[in-house]
């Protein structure tokens, strides 16, 4: 039954609007970043739509400068908070609000340079795990290296935060019992992006789904590095993807599948989506149209 012909079925039963009811909301958070937000929160919000199971509200921040004062979203309201924010610093208002809601059961989203956001707020370095850049360090916390089969946390000095040339790469399935993950191939290309390492944060309770191997010869640092991972903060559920700097990584075919995934596990616990054909294998890219 094509989609079409499954709406009107449902709405002869009188389902839709019961169905349309049931859906959650999600809170789509930008408004600065180095990157270019302007570009992936259109996909961030219809990759969200598209799972038919969540209605998509964008909070924009004031742009830099700006009074921040003003940026009080009510995050009780929503099942997920979705961040592509990498900017200044909130009001301890807003930050405290976003940890409360968070603790008390709220679902967050982490795409990418988020990790890079407020390298001096403590909670959220617990819930983001791993975090790159604004000048962290050993005293953010720990890298965590892949050794015999664990992550294990390394105190090592030096930066938080690097990435080799762009390119495409292979990722490595982690736990492919996580319901985010599961059946998903144990290798899989990604599209052209960058492959973040050398994170480090509180590394509290991080549960790492996938990987990809940063190569020396892309300038990398040797090892397998976290790209997917969970991780609970209070009652809340935390989905990190370290993925999907720009196009063509935002259109890879594996960041939209794990990223809606990821968004209904960290709103509901669960994941019922269906792993769709064009999931790409060990040797080719797969992109959907822009
Ligand atoms: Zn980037």
């Amino acid at each position: 039954m094509n989609i079409r012909r499954r709406e009107l079925f449902l709405m002869a039963l009188g389902a839709l609007p019961a169905m349309a009811a049931t859906k959650r909301k999600a809170l789509l958070i930008d408004g600065q970043n180095n990157h270019d937000w302007k570009l992936t929160s259109p996909y961030l919000k219809r990759y969200l739509e598209e799972t038919g199971m969540f209605t998509v509200d964008v909070a924009t921040t004031p742009e830099k400068g700006g009074d921040m004062a003003s940026f009080r979203p009510k995050f009780k309201d929503y099942a997920i908070v979705v961040l592509n924010y990498n900017g200044e610093d909130w009001v301890k208002e807003t930050e405290g609000d976003f940890a409360a809601y968070v603790k008390g059961g709220g679902g967050v989203v982490v795409v990418h340079a988020a990790n890079n956001a407020f390298p001096a707020w403590p909670e959220f370095n617990e819930m983001i795990g791993l975090g790159g850049w604004g000048n962290r360090t050993e005293k953010s916390g720990p890298y965590l290296r892949l050794r015999e089969g664990k992550w294990v946390p390394d105190m090592t000095p030096g930066r938080g935060g690097h990435h080799g040339k762009q390119h495409a790469y292979r990722m490595l399935l982690r736990d492919g019992a996580h319901p985010i993950m599961r059946g998903l191939p144990k290798e899989w290309m990604h599209a052209q992006d960058e492959l973040y390492d050398n994170l480090r944060g509180p590394a509290k309770n991080v549960h790492v789904l996938a990987t990809g191997f940063s190569d020396p010869s892309t300038g990398g640092n040797g090892e397998h590095e976290p790209l997917l991972m969970v991780l609970p903060y209070g009652k809340g559920r935390v989905f990190h993807t370290a993925i999907g700097h720009a196009a063509p990584a935002v259109q890879s075919v594996d960041f939209i599948v794990t990223y809606q995934r990821g968004s209904e596990w960290a709103a509901t616990g669960k994941v019922t989506q269906k792993l769709p054909s064009d999931f790409p294998g060990p040797d080719k890219v797969s992109q959907r149209a822009p």
